[in-house]
């Protein structure tokens, strides 16, 4: 009995999870870009690679048109905008999916050329993406 309530109640936050995520991709979408479509939205299985010391806080994923988030901000204590700029950067991919396409064509997934000059100028158009930038990186050297 017990354990029908307790998985009601997992089911009950996975979904509110979601919701979350939904609704702050909404919102960086009304604030920052307008667009009449948006791509899917959800938790990564949170992987970290300790090996090379990286975390990959945020993807979009072409193939299946989905951004996916690392569940560390489920946790972490970060200010709200931290992840609204990982959601901003991961959104600028989105828009971007044809020159991401063509990448993966010619330059096989390289990371210099979608982040390239013009790209760097987007995201920085982003409130605090400096202050976003340097408390990533801070939770890098903290944790891993
Ligand atoms: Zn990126």
């Amino acid at each position: 009995m017990l354990r029908g309530f307790e998985s009601l109640s997992l089911r009950k936050k996975v979904y509110m999870d979601r919701i979350f995520l939904q609704s702050r991709l909404e919102l960086v979408n009304q604030s920052f870009f307008s667009l009449p479509e948006l791509p899917e939205i959800k938790w990564s299985r949170g992987r970290i690679k300790k090996r090379y010391r990286k975390i990959t806080f945020g993807c979009y994923d072409i193939k299946k048109n989905e951004i996916r988030i690392h569940p560390l901000f489920k946790t972490a204590a970060f200010p709200g905008f931290v992840l609204d700029f990982v959601i901003f950067h991961e959104l600028l991919h989105y828009v971007d999916r044809d020159i991401l396409k063509k990448n993966r064509s010619f330059f096989s997934s390289s990371r210099k050329r979608v982040h390239n000059k013009n790209f760097k100028l987007r995201e920085d158009e982003f409130p605090k993406a400096n202050e976003a930038k340097i408390l990533l990186k801070r939770f890098l050297n903290e944790h891993i």
